[in-house]
């Protein structure tokens, strides 16, 4: 397939190199495109300036039946949908098809947007005078998204923004310029006026062409960490707004006093889902002294289980990482594992015979909670038992890591759960089910080096992708002054 840039209303190819793309699986070509070059991303940026004008003007209700004809698009098309996304990052039939049911979800509860996008009416200090405040665009937002859920996260961008009466630049992973293709298909499909929504194909550099466009009103950015730093100094420069969704070392604390055969099939699905590759997946392990041995021999037998390979195989939970670089970083991990004395209860090795990058779903333990393997982002299939004595310790474990983005704690005794919530300092805590699965409807983000402070989805995405205009209107007739005039009855 030759992927092409979406500008105006208009396919056509940027005039970058050339990137091959292929599927993670079995290395065979997926996709062919050019990478944008500036020209071509100044020339997106035009077309959604103008577009902009118009667009903020259409009336938000009206604004919201274009983003239900996106999502009658993406329910007809989304097992076309999935199927690129378990082509080109890996993923089994059923988490590609709940990915593209999660843009859905969210087209819709966007589009209800368009008749409610609440601001405030709030009683003035001063008689004869009405207050109240409404949202307003912020302009042109540029959406810079992860390879890793390539129609989720950029649903959570695009879509609040175009409801707000925003217009938009995407640049997607550049491992997925086919799963981008189609899902910008839906947008073109439904009618949206030409500019309002345009495609950028490209890895770094389009992207950093983005974030220094001075007409770029907003940033909103999902990837590492480290690339994260990167796009908030860059965009500072400009006093740009970013918001930034970034890495993950999440934790499951298990207590004596959970049902053990639970959480041990929600640490498994949290821990090798897409192959570890969720920023939200399971990363760490925190055990109540008294069931290590225990959760760690269910953890094993659950995980043997798993079948690992080419997710065309509609049989296969696991299947391969994203590319090579992947696969090494992860041999390093392992590598530092035995040097720290650390057991390999399973795993801990690429498959070997396959030709795509696979590499075998590993538990270790138990870690030292000040190890690197318990502390930095693996991005892969390997979790990491560490040992806590209770909760309180479980917590500050926890909370020992630079990241915050979701934990869970299984526990059957109601203080100890409401103790978990309290203490733990992610952005997203669960109780008795692992650290996947948000919902669109609900605040999605993290704390600390996770983040900027920002939060996507739910009422939170208004937030991100809107100004506050704030409104005073004195029908007195004469001059009243706020905190001054304090008795004019
Ligand atoms: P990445 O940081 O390598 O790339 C992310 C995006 O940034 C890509 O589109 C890439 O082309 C672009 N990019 C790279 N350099 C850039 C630059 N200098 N300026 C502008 N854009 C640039 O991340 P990845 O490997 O695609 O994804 C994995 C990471 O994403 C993990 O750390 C994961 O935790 C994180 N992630 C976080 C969330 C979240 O919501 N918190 C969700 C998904 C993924």
């Amino acid at each position: 397939m030759q992927a092409q840039n979406f500008v105006g209303g208009t396919w056509k190819s940027g005039s970058g190199e050339k990137i091959l793309n292929y599927n993670p699986a079995t290395r065979e070509p997926v996709s062919e495109a050019n990478s944008s070059s500036e020209q071509d991303v100044q020339e997106a940026v035009v077309k959604a300036g103008a577009a902009f004008e118009l667009w903020r003007k259409k009336p938000a209700p009206l604004r919201g039946e274009y983003l239900y004809q996106i999502g009658m698009l993406l329910k007809e098309r989304k097992q076309r949908i999935a199927r690129l996304i378990s082509l080109e990052v890996g993923k089994t039939k059923v988490e590609a098809e709940g990915e593209v049911q999660e843009a859905i979800d969210m087209a819709f509860y966007m589009a209800g947007e368009g008749r409610r996008m609440f601001g405030h009416t709030i009683p003035s200090e001063l008689p004869d005078k009405w207050t109240m405040s409404a949202r307003e665009p912020v302009g042109i937002i540029g959406a810079i998204s992860a390879f890793n859920f390539p129609v989720a996260v950029p649903s959570w961008k695009i879509l609040p923004s175009l409801i707000l009466g925003n217009t938009v630049v995407w640049k997607p992973s550049p491992e997925t310029p086919a799963t981008a293709t189609e899902f910008t298909r839906c947008f073109e499909d439904a009618g949206l006026p030409p500019g309002v929504f345009n495609l950028i194909l490209g890895d770094a550099q389009p992207g950093q062409f983005l974030v220094e466009e001075p007409r770029v009103a907003h940033i909103s950015f999902t990837g590492s960490t480290e690339t994260g730093k990167v796009v908030y100094e860059s965009a500072a420069k400009q006093l740009k707004r970013v918001s930034l969704e970034l890495g993950g070392k999440n934790a499951i604390i298990v207590l004596k006093d959970a049902n053990l055969e639970l959480a041990a099939e929600g640490i498994v699905w949290a821990a090798f889902g897409t192959s570890g590759q969720r920023c939200t997946a399971a990363s760490r392990v925190i055990i109540e002294e008294g069931i290590y041995d225990q959760l760690l021999q269910r953890i094993l037998q659950i995980t043997s289980q798993l079948n690992i390979g080419d997710v065309r195989d509609e049989n296969v939970d696991v299947g391969p990482l994203i590319n090579e670089n992947s696969i090494e970083k992860v041999e390093a991990y392992i590598k530092r594992a035995v040097e720290e004395n650390i057991k390999v209860h399973c795993g801990g090795k690429r498959l070997e015979g396959l030709p795509g990058h696979f590499f075998a779903p590993t538990v270790l333990g138990p870690v030292d909670p000040t190890s690197p393997l318990a502390k930095e982002e693996i991005f892969g299939p390997v979790l990491c038992l560490i040992k806590a004595q209770g909760l309180d310790e479980a917590i500050k474990i926890n909370n020992s890591v630079s990241y915050g983005l979701s934990t869970a704690v299984f526990t059957r005794n109601v203080n100890h759960a409401f103790t978990g919530i309290k203490g733990i300092d992610t952005g997203i805590v669960y109780v008795n089910h692992g650290t996947t699965g948000a919902e669109i409807q609900l605040p999605f983000g993290g704390t600390k080096d996770t983040g900027n402070g920002m939060r996507e989805a739910g009422q939170a995405a208004l937030d991100a992708f809107s100004e506050w205009k704030t409104i005073y209107i004195d029908y007195s007739d004469k001059l009243q002054r706020a905190q001054i005039d304090t008795d004019l009855l």
